[in-house]
């Protein structure tokens, strides 16, 4: 029999942006705030993080993952906020109704409002398409760190890492420690991918050499990975030929990306940004689905921790407002912004005319000494210098409301 339940807001995921939104809708007035988690425990992908550096923005502390969700499920159980575990959300309605499945059984849930706080999950091997036989040993950073830091699995003695982004990074210190010898971390861009911190924390301190403008053209051995053929890339990342070189391991660990994971969104009809793979929000973190918010990684994969919370307490508190009947009805349509110089995305994509907003942008190159600029009906009001640009960090700026006020066009560039 199909168990029926009402509540004003529906959370769903129980990471650091499931729980800042559910703390937040409940404090902000909503009475029946319900987190759905299909993991066994909260705190989402911070169980598995047990190096430190969370928190450093929020708290003024370098925290580890677990310690950092600590803070916040302790919250939520102090405001007494009903969550449930081991539930997967199996389908979400554009009418805000969702299905779960557990071990009780088949539930419908249906919200006033939806924050939707899914995380994201890792590219594999099939979305890059790496040639080679299909030997074991190859393993995504994630599970890898999931292995070792939740399950106390050896995964294996030498091992090529591909991709520099933090993940990587993280995971090559992690398996030095662990007693395995990193022969190489392999990057296709000509820079590193993740954070200068990581760079010279991760790599540097252990002396694993970065082969940048490089990528693994192919997975050899039989049973078990026996080696990785690598090869240098040209100016449109294709390998070079004649370039290639073999590296003997028998461990492949690819952190190649992390994608939002947006199944739900896209099946409730929800936008999706080509660029980010989340939704498209406005300042308030509405969806293109009135009721339906999105915070965290699902919007956008962020750098820092912080940030996700911060967020979700957002969103919470709008979806909150949502579900009491007081979201405030703007009077003028929703202003798009426009992306010109060296600016691959931004969160929110629309401005609620008049409503203070944090903008979030990735930028497509690495630079020095450049500065972002925002421009409200062709006249810069922003000017925000940026000593040091990469794509893997997030650029940040507060727009106030009183720009936008009277506006009708928003651009943003990163220039000289
Ligand atoms: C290796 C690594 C190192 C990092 N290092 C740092 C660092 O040093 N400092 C820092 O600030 N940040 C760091 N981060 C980033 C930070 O951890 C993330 O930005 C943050 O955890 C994202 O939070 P989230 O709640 O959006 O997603 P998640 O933590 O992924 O939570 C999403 C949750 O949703 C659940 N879920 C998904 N779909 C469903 C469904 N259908 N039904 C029910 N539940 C569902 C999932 O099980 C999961 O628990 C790191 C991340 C990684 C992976």
């Amino acid at each position: 029999m199909l168990n029926e339940i009402e509540v004003d807001v529906a959370v769903i995921g129980g990471g650091p942006a499931g729980l800042a939104a559910a703390i937040s809708a409940k404090e902000n007035g909503a009475e029946k705030v319900l987190l759905i988690e299909r993991g066994s425990r909260l705190g989402g992908i911070l169980n598995q993080c047990i190096h430190d550096g969370f928190g450093l923005v929020l708290f003024n502390k370098s925290l580890t993952g677990p310690e950092y969700a600590e803070i916040f499920i302790e919250k939520l159980l102090k405001l007494k906020i009903d969550y449930m575990l081991n539930s997967m959300v199996l389908e979400l309605t554009p009418s805000k109704k969702l299905y779960v499945a557990n071990r009780n059984g088949y539930h419908l849930v249906k919200a006033k409002a939806v924050v939707l706080a899914m995380g994201c999950r890792e590219r594999t091997r099939g979305a890059i398409k790496i040639a080679g036989s299909r030997p074991s040993g190859v393993y995504t950073a994630g599970l890898a760190q999931n292995f070792i830091n939740l399950q106390n699995l050896m995964i294996g003695r030498t091992a090529v890492i591909l991709g520099s982004g933090d993940v990587g990074l993280i995971m090559a210190r992690r398996l030095t420690l662990e007693g395995v010898k990193i022969q190489a971390v392999v990057e296709i861009m000509p820079f590193p991918y993740g954070l200068r911190r990581n760079v010279v924390q991760c790599l540097e301190d252990y002396n694993i050499p970065l082969h940048l403008s490089h990528t693994v053209t192919e997975i050899l051995g039989r049973s078990r990975v026996e080696a990785v053929k690598i090869a240098k890339v040209d100016e449109n990342l294709k390998p070079i030929p004649g370039t290639e070189k073999i590296i003997q391991c028998d461990t492949v660990l690819l952190s190649v990306g992390l994608i939002p994971e947006n199944e739900l969104s896209r099946q409730a009809g929800v936008e999706i940004d080509p660029k980010t793979q989340g939704p498209v929000v406005n300042s308030m973190l509405q969806t293109s689905i009135k009721g339906i918010f999105a915070c965290g990684n699902v919007l956008h994969v962020n750098d820092l921790v912080d940030y996700v919370t911060v967020e979700a307490q957002k969103a919470g508190m709008w979806a909150a407002k949502y579900a009491l009947n007081e979201l405030p009805e703007p009077d003028r349509k929703e202003i798009e912004i426009t992306l010109g110089e060296n600016v691959r995305t931004v969160v929110p994509q629309k401005i609620v005319p008049g409503l203070d907003t944090s903008l979030f942008f990735r930028v497509y190159k690495p630079g020095k000494n450049k500065t972002l600029n925002i421009i409200v009906d062709g006249k810069n009001i922003i000017q925000k210098k940026c000593p040091s640009i990469t794509p893997s960090e997030m650029l940040k700026a507060d727009l106030k409301g009183e720009y936008t006020l009277n506006a009708e066009k928003i651009h943003v560039e990163v220039c000289e």
